[in-house]
């Protein structure tokens, strides 16, 4: 049965994991574990991590490993799963997520996205690359959906990094309460920080929130948490926040903040476009072409004569 998690009732010791990534290297220091945690409050139209915004275990189907036996369609309580042109085809707004038919398909075409782990099961994941992070200071790195929607389970994956002596790491929208932040940060030692756009509304149209709370929690990191490292990452996105005005007034801002160590700039990309089919949302930026690097270049010139160092991932 689907289960349903709620970010102030669930047990402390438990969370909803959709990825575990091993080797990855742009996020943090050294060679790094990343955690994806299920729920978003954000809904970016670029999300490349679709399956990772709902709070729930959720249903994925992928028809090329379909063989069309229809057990499926037989247990489905719902009537989600028909049979069109000898293909096996789901009506998604039908799926209530209960999983009956991941567990009669032997074919692996139906899975559940994410799965319910407690904190020491995500530790024995994550101390199996423990050698890497000793040879690289490397580390453990959460990102999502967004961790601080599962703040404490996310709180004590990295206590139990830090009891170990590994190095912790978040990626954040930022969109938070500020309650949340204090818990998590105090057992961080790096923070990568998105920063969408400078317009409210603007930011409001592209990810469904606006940015007030978003620049008050980085303005406050970067005056209360002199001991953490903070990036801040600007996802490029052609037609939504890639004008120099933009930029300018990003840069602008996080000369305003302390201890930020860099801007990073991450263009945009269609590799999250797929996942969209096996979840049956539409993807709505088909048409989008990444950013060339000449127009990134112009960007990061922008960003460095602020004085503010930049990369471009
Ligand atoms: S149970 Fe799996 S293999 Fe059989 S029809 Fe359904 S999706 Fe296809
Ligand atoms: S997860 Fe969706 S498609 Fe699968 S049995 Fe439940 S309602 Fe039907």
């Amino acid at each position: 049965m689907a289960t349903a998690l709620k970010n102030d009732c669930f047990l402390r010791e438990k969370g909803l994991v959709f990825n575990i990534e091993r080797y990855a290297v742009h996020d943090g220091p050294g060679i790094r574990t990343i955690i994806f945690l299920s729920g978003c409050p954000l809904q970016c139209l670029w999300c490349a991590n679709p399956e990772g915004q709902q709070l729930k275990q959720q249903l994925s189907f992928f028809p090329d490993k379909c063989t069309g036996c229809k057990e499926c369609i037989l247990i489905c309580p719902h009537k989600a799963i028909e049979q069109k042109n000898n293909k096996i085809i789901m009506n998604w707004d039908k799926c209530n997520h209960c999983l009956k038919c991941v567990e009669v398909c032997s074919n692996e075409a139906r899975k559940s996205v994410n799965k319910i782990m407690n904190s020491e099961q995500v530790l024995k994941e994550v101390m199996k690359d423990l050698p890497f992070y000793h040879r690289s200071n490397g580390g453990v790195t959460l990102s999502g959906g967004e961790p601080l929607m599962q703040c404490d389970f996310s709180a004590n994956i990295l206590k139990l990094c830090k009891k170990e002596g590994i190095n912790t790491a978040i990626e954040t929208s930022g969109y938070s309460d500020w309650g949340n932040f204090v818990e998590i940060l105090k057992y961080t030692d790096f923070i990568f920080y998105d920063i969408k756009h400078m317009d409210t509304k603007e930011h409001k149209y592209g990810t469904g929130v606006g940015n007030e709370k978003i620049l008050e929690n980085l303005a406050k990191i970067s005056i209360l948490c002199k001991d953490i490292d903070i990036v801040v990452r600007i996802p490029l996105i052609p037609n939504f926040n890639d004008t120099e005005k933009n930029i300018y007034s990003t840069a602008k801002y996080v000369k305003t903040l302390k201890n930020i160590s860099k801007i990073e700039l991450l263009p945009y990309h269609k590799l999250g476009a797929m996942k969209y089919e096996y979840i049956g949302k539409p993807y709505l930026l088909k048409e989008l072409d990444s950013p060339k690097i000449e127009v990134l270049n112009r960007f990061k010139n922008i960003i460095q004569s602020n004085d503010i160092k930049c990369e471009i991932l």
